[in-house]
């Protein structure tokens, strides 16, 4: 959600700004801004709507060696001008741009307006550039400590000052920062992609830490003026992994980037020959894994319902039970922690608020908690107690593909670790290792269907209120294919357990309701026939997700598309790829924006 970039060094400013906001759009925004110090004055230039409309703005001769940009995801005052960021101070001798929200910003700001300032826009950041204007005596330095310790709420702060202009400042508390250590340049972002294409060196800030970046060094501290001492870590991933080569849209890429996405999150994690995996990362003795009574998920969105997936693996294959939270509900519900549980925090970005803020309660209670993310490097994953990363790749689209259904094998690979420390036998590991191997081939199958999916998403983009029912373990495949198609086509969509529409949902359905059964071949897969007739009998535009052979269900309803068999549990890591292109076709043929939908942001790092 909303980005940051700001850059000190031997090159102009401007064009590295623009570039880094560019690489940060795909985390949704509502507005953009970029600051510099140029000729004895800082220059701002700020504009709502897409980042080219802030840059026309930009005159093409502006040189600066130093500046900060941001994109905007508002959450206090209206999308305008005046509230995107940076934000000056009264005397225009500070700039600032802030993620976060400054949840004492009334406050502040009374006292402030009684000081004789004047704010210009009506969001809570302002304060800051106030603040430091206030707290000036000479020591940028000084009055950046000072401000930041009157804050309360998140924030990731980067902040310019025209007395001082061979230095930034930057502080954290709650909202990612990165530095990026160049030659003769220093790069600070709240996501690496905003300047890998030119340095690879970064400097991950920690929570409560304060950073000054000069040309050639920087000092991190903190809030007690404490020196700390940061490591510099090398990103492992290239810039080219950041196109879209051919491809249309990100999020098309990302979908048919799964089948090599899902091999790498399994890579080296099979142990083939005694039918298990190994997970370096979980910091975690087999003594201690026997000893888990409980398995707790933590999550919000896609990574919930990756979430929920894993519940079922886990129970089945494990036998341990486990119970899946939304973040933003658990937080605050004063959770009952047992002593021999262990908690997994699921988030693509490894930054999702909501997510990292639950995991440090489970924490302060004395729990265990486990990342599961993608980012390498990112908050979750350096403040959990260990952890696994999916491994996927860069996630441009708002909208999630391929880290789902690498969180999901990774959920395959703990559950057949755990598994097979209790009652599955070696011979059914290896079984479950081929299934799982396979897999990236049949996701390909699949994809061969691309143009069937778009014809069917050409009828289905005619009509609203979805309905996606399944049953067992395709209940969160429903959830998140009505997930998918909300996001990027703003259809209204309902993911429901099977047997219960007929305690409710049923009412719903008339001629023009399309419904959408998933329905791989299992146990259940009986149940879901008998829902179909049921629903058909109502009226509806009824859609199968189905394996081949499955006459039955392909004579019952309107259209159908194939899934290979498989393994019944892995089967959400199939049945979930057509509903990705459907979802994916519908909103194309709607002219939607795809990969930044509207008023969604990436990495949601805002409560
Ligand atoms: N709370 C600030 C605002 O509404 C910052 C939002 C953001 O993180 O982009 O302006």
């Amino acid at each position: 959600m909303c980005g940051i970039v700001g850059y000190i060094g031997k090159n102009n400013c401007l064009p590295l700004l623009i570039e880094g906001l560019k690489r940060l759009e795909y985390r949704g925004y509502d507005s953009s801004g970029i600051s510099c110090l140029h000729q004895g004055s800082i220059s701002t230039f700020k504009k709502t709507g897409k980042i080219v409309n802030m840059e026309a703005t930009v005159p093409k001769s502006l040189s600066a060696t130093i500046g900060i940009g941001h994109t905007r995801w508002a959450t206090h005052g209206g999308v305008t001008d005046e509230n995107s960021h940076p934000h000056l101070s009264q005397n225009n001798k500070f700039a600032i741009v802030h993620n976060g929200i400054i949840e004492n910003y009334k406050t502040l700001k009374t006292h402030l307006e009684n000081d004789g300032y004047t704010f210009r826009s009506s969001t809570d950041s302002e304060v800051i550039a106030h603040l430091l204007e206030k707290n000036y005596t000479g020591d940028f330095e000084k009055s950046f400590h000072k401000t930041l310790s009157l804050l309360e709420g998140t924030y990731g702060i980067v902040a310019l000052s025209l007395d001082n202009p061979d230095y930034l400042m930057i502080g954290r508390k709650g909202s990612p920062l990165v530095l990026g250590i160049g030659n003769d340049e220093m790069f600070v972002a709240s996501d690496v992609s905003a300047f890998l294409g030119h340095t690879k060196q970064v400097v991950y800030l920690e929570d409560n830490e304060i950073s000054k970046l000069s040309i050639n060094n920087f000092k991190t501290t903190d809030f007690t003026l404490e020196e700390k001492k940061k490591e510099i870590a090398t990103i492992d991933w290239d810039i080219s992994e950041l196109n879209k080569n051919n491809f249309e849209h990100y999020l098309l890429k990302e979908i048919y980037e799964q089948p090599e996405s899902i091999r790498r999150a399994f890579a080296g994690r099979f142990m083939e020959s005694i039918g298990t995996a190994k997970l370096g990362g979980l910091n975690m003795t087999p003594q201690e894994l026997i000893n888990i009574d409980r398995v707790g998920v933590i999550a919000c969105g896609t990574s919930y319902h990756a979430g929920l997936v894993g519940s079922y693996v886990l129970e089945e294959l494990a036998r341990v039970p486990t119970a899946v939270h939304i973040a933003s509900e658990i937080r605050y519900k004063n959770p009952i922690v047992d002593k021999n549980s262990v908690y997994f925090a699921v988030s693509q970005s490894g930054e999702t608020i909501d997510t990292f803020l639950a995991m440090k309660e489970f924490q302060r209670k004395g729990s265990r908690v486990l990342g599961i993310c993608n980012v390498v490097g990112s908050t979750i994953p350096r403040e959990s107690n260990g952890g696994v990363y999916v491994h996927s790749g860069p996630e441009i689209s708002v909208a999630s593909t391929k880290a789902f259904t690498s969180q999901l094998t990774v959920f395959y690979l703990f559950s057949l670790l755990m598994g097979r420390m209790k009652d599955v036998s070696q011979q059914k590991g290896i079984e479950l290792i081929q299934a799982l191997k396979m897999i990236p081939e049949q996701i390909e199958e699949i994809l061969k269907s691309t143009e069937k999916i778009q014809s069917i998403a050409k009828e289905y983009s005619k009509l609203d209120n979805f309905l996606f029912l399944g049953r067992g373990i395709s209940y969160p495949v429903a959830l998140e294919g009505a997930l998918k198609l909300k996001e990027i086509s703003y259809r209204h969509a309902e993911g429901i357990p099977a047997g219960e529409i007929k305690h409710g949902p049923i009412a719903l359905i008339d001629k023009n309701t399309p419904v959408i059964f998933i329905v791989p071949k299992d146990h259940l897969q009986e149940k879901m026939i008998s829902n179909i007739e049921e629903v058909k009998a109502r009226g509806g535009r009824l859609l199968a997700i189905c394996t081949p052979n499955n006459q039955r269900v392909k004579e019952l309803v309107h259209d159908y598309i194939e899934i290979p068999e498989c393994d019944p549990l892995l089967s959400p890591l199939l049945s979930i790829i057509p509903l990705q292109l459907l979802a994916y076709y519908v909103a194309k043929e709607l002219g939607c924006d795809i990969d930044q939908p509207r008023n969604l942001a990436k990495s949601v790092t805002v409560e």
